[in-house]
């Protein structure tokens, strides 16, 4: 089996004298593990491209027995400059590397995930990028809204009454749906969203990440957004960031 397609290097590492390992996230298979024979050497085969967050047009053929891939050429698509150079936006974007080599990326949403992958790095790549927590914490919120795990927040799971308008409504943890007021139960595990924040959250699923510097919230609102999100992954994907990276629960 061979095949040619995009991905994005998410990591890779030496596994003797001149051969690498690389992780990619490809556009249609989603997350790839292959074997780059002479890698680390071969400026012909891999024109120097095998470095993390690059975009890559990658030949991958199954080995000889079928039990492992083997990257045969890759030519760069795409390589970061300022994401490179600065450990804060790097930061950013290996926290997202791990959050999805964490939910695991199925074929059938791979295209949704190098896209949202591809787009944040775009976004982190913008010389004005606002850089603040918030980011990768709206990149796990698309994730898992594009694998259709994110509630709606449109209308009370209560009730079924719309929340737009209202000047604050509730997220009840335990249940993932958001509520009105008026349907807060005593003893509700809650955390309260005010409308900006939902707002937030509503353009996140459709914008892409290189729009998401027009979002500007409140840092009251950044913060409700936030534990919002962290809440839900903890909950109910059930996934816990300690210590650099995402532990299941
Ligand atoms: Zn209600």
């Amino acid at each position: 089996m061979q095949w040619t397609d995009e991905a994005i290097v998410l990591r890779l590492g030496k596994f003797r004298e001149t051969d690498l390992w690389v992780r990619f996230l490809s556009r249609e298979k989603g997350l790839v593990t292959a074997f780059a024979f002479g890698g680390s050497r071969s400026r012909r085969r891999f024109t120097g491209c095998l470095d993390v967050f690059n975009v890559i047009s990658v030949s991958v053929a199954s080995s000889r027995d079928g039990r492992f891939l083997n990257m045969r050429e890759a030519t760069l698509l795409e390589g970061p400059e300022l994401l490179r150079r600065d450990w804060q936006r790097q930061g950013m974007a290996a926290n997202c590397v791990r959050f999805l080599e964490a939910m695991d990326v199925p074929p059938d949403n791979a295209g949704a995930a190098f896209e949202l992958m591809r787009g944040t790095m775009h976004f982190l790549e913008q010389e004005g990028a606002a850089l603040t927590p918030l980011t990768p914490m709206l990149f796990r919120f698309r994730l898992a809204a594009d694998q259709g795990y994110v509630p709606d927040l449109g209308s009370c799971a209560r009730c079924g009454r719309p929340l737009a308008g209202l000047s604050q409504v509730n997220f009840v943890v335990g249940e993932g749906a958001a509520c009105c007021p008026e349907c807060r139960r005593y003893g509700d595990m809650s955390l309260s969203l005010g409308q900006e924040a939902l707002d937030v959250l509503a353009k996140v699923k459709e914008y892409s990440p290189e729009a998401w510097e027009s979002l500007c919230p409140s840092p009251e609102s950044a913060r409700q957004a936030s534990r919002l999100i962290d809440a839900f992954v903890r909950y109910h994907l059930g996934l816990e960031w300690i210590n650099g990276r995402f532990k299941a629960m």
